[in-house]
């Protein structure tokens, strides 16, 4: 794909690795060719996206602004030796820290921890001596003795987001949605008030408690609504500042509507507005340029239904677009061609938009981890009623290939050289096409019965989600209509699917899991319970055969079409379970193919792994829009690529921090 290049320079996509992270930078094609006005919403909409970043550490933990504040100072102003390996180790932890939004990590939600001692970091606050983010009235010792344990005790906050089941997920989850509320009090509180809607006549629709933080106060529980005047306001006053600028440069009437109607959320807290605003939003189709800004998705709330603040700027890749249009184009062939019971079937897709896009700037959530393909909004009665968006980030996923060509993970795991070859050749393509169809169709499909939410299968339901799309994509890599359309060309492209699909959902995602560990991450337990699961319904057939060769585990696949009937049953199963809410049958799946791990086959495969040297998890550094001024104008917008991933983070906790450490 020359034409990603925007530059004759060799780009450098891999800039840093550090503990199980690697950090890679992404180009902006196009961006040059933009209009001047379209540059400017570009950098307003980019500026927005970054000034929120606080909001996300004060989610994610309580003591995350604290921890932050902290190392920062000392990296910043301690002046004794900083050669050292504890201190290399202390920057090690540091870069963690903002890579995680917290001490949590950012994917299995576990603690991290410092591989330094408690006494040596004590040592450092003493002699940096000023600057910390102490509490009013506290002093130096005072200050140790809160943050310290915070960091170093094993008891405290062990888990951002827990999914232990039979326990009480929400006093066990260090998340910041809940303060002294279990989760039977916030069952019942949201409960109470989805009734007292259907009494008042009230939208009984909205995203109860999305934007919320839910608070025990003296025995009497309550919501603090994040907005301007409410909890983090001083973060949502700046991202409202650069969205108004934004939306004096709009492309369009209706863009322009778009936006205000954000800001009239962020002002007032109000779940209809929000609503209001993705109607509009989902129907701005026109625009080169557009944006996710708000509290979106939920996987950091054990109970999947407080949101965290992201953001992402982007504008269309018009040539790949082409390939999700002919997806869209054809949904309700796909739809009425599914192999899920016709009653469970959408009559009429409506609204499937699928574009591929340029990621321009990441923020938040979304930031320096992102997705790779988004399908907003997440709300099921708008998707409904209204459609919804779907993207493909294509030059993320162009950057993840660049960086990762050559790192030995295909050879070590892939099963045979056929299947590297088949690799090579079409994984690119295979991976955006399963992309297009998860998010363009995938998501978007079904519906369920009359009178079940969605909300039914409460923490069973991301995973589930997740499997339904995947399976959708997976279903129709090998439907022959992919040639028909002229999506591929090659039965290659759905064979090599297949393999890597299976092998990770097996074997290769499991090096993201620490020893002895369960799988927790809603996308992973997903990918696991597929694979799985199709391997147990083939079983008989030896559909997917696990084989030991040299003491080294491989899984072959003996007959890929048997496979993708595999996948008919599986999906028509899993809508089942969504359209009829049978939580039950859900957890059910989950808990056996989902979440277990063979610790022999761990042990075995993170042996095999850490010979490659391969961080097993990415994010990005984000380009920075510098805006040429001529007689106090902006006349052009420059786009810089840096490549200093910790000059990055002390910039944006410098200039693009708002928060007070406690909320
Ligand atoms: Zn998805």
């Amino acid at each position: 794909m020359p034409n990603k290049e925007s530059s004759e320079v060799k780009f450098n996509y891999l800039s840093e690795q550090f503990a199980d992270l690697k950090i890679m930078r992404y180009q902006v094609p196009g961006f040059d060719s933009l209009s001047l006005k379209q540059k400017e919403l570009v950098y307003y909409l980019s500026q927005a996206a970054i000034a929120g970043r606080d909001i996300l550490f004060d989610q994610n933990y309580k003591y995350n602004l604290a921890v932050r504040r902290t190392l920062e100072n000392i990296l910043i102003n301690f002046e004794g030796d900083r050669d050292c390996e504890d201190f290399r180790n202390l920057i090690v932890y540091t870069k963690r820290v903002w890579f995680s939004n917290g001490i949590h990590h950012h994917y299995s939600k576990d603690k991290f921890y410092p591989e330094i001692s408690r006494d040596y970091f004590e040592k450092l606050i003493r002699e940096t001596k000023t600057g910390f983010p102490m509490r009013e009235g506290q002093d130096l010792d005072g200050f140790i003795a809160e943050i310290a344990p915070v960091i170093f005790d094993p008891k405290i906050a062990p888990k951002a987001v827990s999914q232990e089941s039979g326990k009480d997920l929400l006093l066990g989850s260090a998340c910041n949605f809940y303060e002294g509320v279990s989760e039977k009090e916030a069952g019942d509180f949201y409960h109470n008030l989805k009734n007292d809607a259907i009494k008042n006549g009230t939208d009984t629709l909205i995203s109860f408690g999305l934007n919320s933080k839910l608070v025990n106060k003296n025995g009497r529980i309550h919501e603090e609504v994040y907005k301007i005047g409410g909890l983090y306001s001083a973060a949502i006053e700046r991202v409202v500042s650069w969205l108004e600028k934004a939306a004096g440069v709009a492309e369009n009437e209706h863009q322009k509507k778009v936006i205000e109607t954000l800001i009239r959320y962020y002002k007032t807290g109000d779940l209809n507005v929000w609503d209001e605003y993705n109607v509009l939003w989902v129907k701005d189709l026109d625009s080169h340029i557009d944006f996710v800004n708000g509290f979106i998705e939920n996987y950091g709330d054990p109970l999947g239904m407080k949101a965290t603040w992201e953001s992402l700027v982007n504008f269309k890749d018009k040539i790949a677009t082409k390939r999700a249009e002919t997806i869209s184009a054809n949904a309700q062939w796909f739809e009425d061609n599914s192999p899920v019971d016709p009653k469970f079937r959408k009559k009429e897709v409506r609204g499937v938009s699928a574009k591929v896009i340029t990621a321009a700037q990441l923020g938040g959530d979304c930031y320096p981890a992102t997705p790779i393909g988004i399908n907003l909004p997440n709300a099921d009665w708008i998707r409904k009623e209204h459609g919804s968006k779907s993207v493909t980030i294509e030059n993320i996923t162009y950057a993840y290939d660049q960086a990762s060509i050559g790192n030995g993970m295909l050879e070590e795991f892939a099963s045979s050289a056929g299947e590297i070859e088949l690799a090579k050749k079409y994984g690119s393509l295979a991976s955006n096409l399963h992309t297009d169809l998860h998010e363009c169709l995938g998501h978007g499909s079904g519906q369920l019965l009359e009178g079940i939410r969605g909300d039914e299968l409460k923490n069973y339901g991301s995973p589930l989600e997740e499997a339904r799309a995947d399976l959708f994509a997976l279903y129709y890599m090998g439907d022959p209509k992919l040639m028909a359309l002229g999506l591929i060309d090659h039965e290659g492209v759905f064979i090599a699917e297949y393999n890597s699909y299976i092998r990770n959902g097996l074997i290769t995602q499991l090096t993201r899991i620490e020893p002895g560990k369960t799988i927790e991450q809603a996308h992973m337990r997903c990918r696991q319970l597929i694979a799985g699961w199709a391997y147990q319904l083939g079983k008989h057939e030896n559909i997917i055969e696990v084989v030991l060769r040299n003491e080294k585990t491989y899984v072959t696949i003996n007959n890929h079409q048997a496979l993708r009937a595999i996948f008919g049953t599986m999906l028509a199963e899993i809508q089942r379970i969504k359209s009829e809410g049978d939580y039950e049958a859900g957890r059910n799946l989950v808990e056996k193919y989902g979440v277990q791990v063979d610790q022999e086959l761990h042990h075995q495969i993170l042996d095999r792994f850490s010979k490659l040297n391969v961080a097993p998890y990415g994010g990005f550094i984000n380009p920075v829009f510098v805006p040429v001024m001529t007689n106090g104008k902006i006349t052009d917008i420059k786009v810089e690529y840096p490549d200093d991933y910790s000059g990055q983070m002390i910039d944006y906790s410098r200039n693009h921090s708002f928060l007070p450490t406690y909320n």
